[in-house]
């Protein structure tokens, strides 16, 4: 594979950062994941302006403009001959001279950028057909989920804990609520009505949520924010999941209950479709 490293294009052996970089040290980074579907990117535009935001509220500059970073996007699809999957993207602090809890001047310290392409299938994705079962696990995550940050330890953890139970993934519960799943929005469906927590500190505002809230209304489909328990998961008709990586992905059991008939559920399957249809129309 050929990967991005602050400017250049290189094989992924010759690729190099820093053991100094505060992306390895602090975690303090930020990140995109972009899709990938006929070689062109889904919700760019989103992307890029959801990053702009993570760095802005980390006080970091952003090194690259948002026609860059396209560029760079699309040099690596190329090159990668990438049809379908994602574009990774992790913009760093760099690295200082010393450890220091002090955040270095942008001035000295030039920010690390790195980005590299994944191939997958994603528009047949077997675990559309079967849908996903999900756990419920505590939300011990810092407040600040809004900001798309590389401390992934926790929702990693929260993965392998679904793994372990036997499940797909797992939703996060704070206060009695859920928040979100370890990767992705969560969402339930009661009655035709759509149910998916309201944008906040509490979860990563998605782009697919996004997108996929706009369908649903122009779809005439009903669609409340508001935050729901795991009791009202258990007794949905059907629910979902939305990420750049996963589109709308059904869920079919919560903590071992099946939802509705236990298969994927007919606004999850129409979501699905109309998202991938109209990202396909829509990307560059
Ligand atoms: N929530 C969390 C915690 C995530 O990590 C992600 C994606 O990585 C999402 C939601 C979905 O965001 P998007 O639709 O922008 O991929």
């Amino acid at each position: 594979r050929i990967v991005y490293v602050n400017g250049e294009y290189l094989p992924e052996d010759q690729a190099r950062v820093s053991v100094f970089d505060r992306g390895f040290l602090f975690a303090d980074g930020v990140y995109e994941v972009t899709s990938v579907i006929d070689g062109k990117l889904v919700d760019f535009p989103g992307h890029a302006a959801r990053l702009d935001r993570s760095l802005a509220e980390l006080d970091m500059p952003s090194p690259l403009t948002s026609g860059e970073l396209l560029a760079i996007h699309r040099e690596l699809v190329a090159r990668n001959n990438v049809t379908e999957g994602m574009v990774y993207l992790q913009i760093t602090r760099g690295a200082p001279e010393d450890r220091d809890f002090v955040f270095p001047d942008p001035a000295e310290t030039p920010q690390t950028v790195v980005l590299f392409t994944q191939s997958k299938g994603l528009v047949d994705s077997p675990a559309a057909q079967t849908g996903l079962k999900v756990i419920s696990i505590p939300d011990i995550r810092w407040g600040r989920r809004d900001i798309k940050t590389v401390q992934l330890l926790y929702p990693s953890m929260g993965k392998m804990m679904a793994r372990r139970a036997g499940a797909d993934d797992a939703w996060m519960v704070e206060d009695g609520f859920v928040t979100e799943g370890t990767s992705n929005n969560a969402y339930i469906v009661k009655d035709g009505r759509i149910v998916t927590r309201q944008l906040g500190n509490e979860i990563l505002h998605g782009i697919t949520r996004a997108a996929v809230l706009a369908f649903a209304r122009e779809a005439q489909m009903q669609v409340e924010e508001r935050p729901f328990t795991i009791d009202e998961a258990q007794a949905a008709d059907e629910a979902f999941i939305t990420s750049a990586s996963t589109f709308v992905m059904p869920v079919v059991s919560v903590d071992g209950v099946a939802l509705g008939d236990g298969k994927p559920g007919p606004v999850a399957r129409r979501l699905r479709e109309i998202y991938i249809e109209q990202s396909r129309k829509a990307a560059v």
